[in-house]
This record gives C-alpha cells, structure tokens and sequence, in this order.
C-alpha cells in the first residue's frame, strides 16, 4: 500500500510500504486524515516524540474492509480515537489513560494514519452517523482536542482564547456549546479572523492591533474565567495571565518551540492556575464524536481542502509556509 513517510526531516514522500496485518483487529481503508500543528511539528523534525523514519498522520476516518471484531462489519464507516493505553496502570485506572505513560499513538509505537489502510482494535474505532462525511469523521479529533481542553467551562463562563486557527476556532465553538456566554478570540492572521466572525463567534480581534487586557477587561469587567493558549506564540503566556480575572485558569495546548520567559508575578498576584491540557479522554473523544454526529456542530466550515494523496508534501510545505487555511485533509484513495 502507499503511504507518507517522512523519511527525515522536511522530506516527505508517498511510498510503497508494507499492508498492515491486522491481527485480530480491524482493517480500515483510510478516507479522510486531517494535518495539523503536530504533524508540522513532526515534518520540521521538532516533534519530541515522532522522529523520522516515520508515517505521519493521526486524524482519520475510513472505511471498514475487514473486520475479527464482531462489533464492527465490512462496509461501517468509522472515526479512529488514535491513542492505545494499557489500561492496567495508575494512570489508566485513575481515569486518565491519556496520560499512561505506555500508551501508544500514530507514529509513536503505532503507524501514522496517512495510509491507504490502516489497522485498529475495535474498541477505538467510533461509528459515523448516515449522512455525516469521512472529512467530518476526520475533524473529530481535533474536536476533541478542544472539548478536553474546555473542562470547567460552564453556562455563564467567559473564555478568551489566544490563537484562532484550525484548533483555537474548534476550542471557541465549544467553549459556546458547554455554555459560555462570553468568547473572545485574538488572531494576527485576517484570514482566521474573518473565519471566527463568519462564524459567529462574539468578539474577534487582532492582537497587534488592540491592547488585549485593556480590550478583555472593556469586555469582561474583570478578566475572563478561562483563557485557552491554541498559538506557541511566545507573548502568549504573558497575555494570557493578564486577561485572567483573579483566580481565573489558564490552559496551556501548544508545544511551544523552546523555553519561554515570562513575569509570573500577576499569576502569583491573582492566584491564576496554569494548566497543560494534551489530548482527550476517550469520553473526550466520543463526546466529540456525538457532537459531529449530531451535527450540534457542524464541522464542515473548518474543512477548508481537501487534496489528493500524491500531494501530500507539498501540502506540508504550504503549511510551513504559513498559507491561509483552517483543516486541510489528505483523501489517500485519491
Ligand atoms: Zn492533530
Ligand atoms: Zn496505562
């Protein structure tokens, strides 16, 4: 079968590898694989985990071609949750098998997804609803990435969120659903910002254009509940801990590039909780998925192109580059 490997860094090429055996599992024809920051992340060689030779990939959807499962049959239509845990240690039976140390994930003890099949245990693989496309199936997961991150966000809550590209406007618009009554989102990029505001999020605004806190505060009156970090931007951090009101939180998403220096004292001052969010749950991800499903949010706004397998590295480039998009998806039947 063909797949993208990066063979090292920034080279990237669609090549012939091995079938996967499935082994018990099931086997997918992959129809959708979304790219996002992470596999950028990964194409740069900076990804502290998935280091070349490696297939990238981790946001899919695909369809059923063989199936050892008695739950799943040839033909279902399926989102893949891309994390196996153990299940057996502290972490997993605390509830947080995102965070078990053994847990393996697409290009990290698991092939990457950016394949034309791609083998899976049953008990990761999440049913499609009719109707709701592979390239909605393939957005659940950054979708879930969003809902995890916006645990405590609540009917009333003000959420700020810095950062408005494919993942900070999923975070936005689920920050509306769990019930925020105030959304704030700053992006430099005019493109994003239109995005936002066609979406009808409240307050969209452009931080090299507007003094942030001073603007959060005219909004809020004493700063925002929660304020989500989606850029690696360095300011970030800074910015973040001045439109928090006191005893507000503040969720770190990205991998940042390096260490970053920051005056921590208004935390200090206002008690702020710093806190990292990485992945989802598994409740995270079906919860995701039933929004998709539901069309609660309808996801296909955030799609922005869809490409053909072959073009893969150039699609990467354009990335790097930093071209105007919010999901850019990979079809490797194409
Ligand atoms: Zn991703
Ligand atoms: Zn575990």
């Amino acid at each position: 079968m063909r797949a993208a490997v990066l063979e090292s860094a920034r080279q990237v090429v669609v090549a012939e590898v091995p079938d996967p055996v499935p082994d018990g599992d099931v086997l997918l024809r992959m129809r959708a694989v979304g790219l996002c920051g992470s596999d950028l992340h990964t194409w740069r060689g900076h990804h502290p985990f998935r280091k070349p030779p490696v297939v990238l990939g981790h946001e899919g959807a695909g369809e059923v071609v063989a199936s050892s499962d008695p739950g799943f049959a040839v033909g279902d239509r399926v989102a893949v949750l891309p994390a196996l845990s153990c299940w057996k240690c502290a972490r997993c039976e605390a509830g947080h098998p995102h965070l078990c140390a053994g847990k393996r994930v697409p290009g990290g003890g698991w092939p990457g997804m950016l394949s034309e099949y791609f083998a899976a245990p049953g008990r990761v693989l999440v049913p499609l609803a009719d109707g709701v496309g592979y390239d909605e199936g393939a957005l659940v997961e950054p979708l879930a990435v969003a809902w995890h991150c916006t645990w405590g966000v609540e009917a009333g809550s003000s959420v700020a969120v810095l950062g408005g590209g494919p993942i900070g406007s999923l975070v936005a618009a689920v920050s509306r659903i769990r019930g925020a009554s105030t959304v704030l989102v700053s992006d430099v990029k005019p493109y994003n910002r239109s995005f936002l505001a066609g979406q009808g999020v409240p307050h969209v605004v452009d931080p090299s254009d507007v003094d942030l806190p001073t603007a959060g505060a005219a909004i809020t009156g004493g700063g925002f509940d929660v304020v989500v970090i989606a850029s690696g931007h360095p300011s970030c951090l800074a910015e973040a801990l001045a439109l928090t009101r006191p005893r507000g939180r503040v969720v770190l998403l990205p991998m940042f590039a390096g260490p970053l220096t920051v005056d921590l004292n208004p935390a200090v001052l206002k008690e702020t909780t710093i806190q990292g969010s990485t992945i989802y749950t598994p409740a995270d991800f079906h919860q995701a998925a039933r929004l998709v499903n539901d069309r609660v949010l309808d996801v296909r706004p955030y799609l922005t192109e869809t490409f053909a397998f072959d073009r893969t590295p150039e699609v990467l480039e354009a990335m790097d580059s930093g071209i105007d998009h919010l999901k850019l998806q990979i079809d490797p039947t194409r």
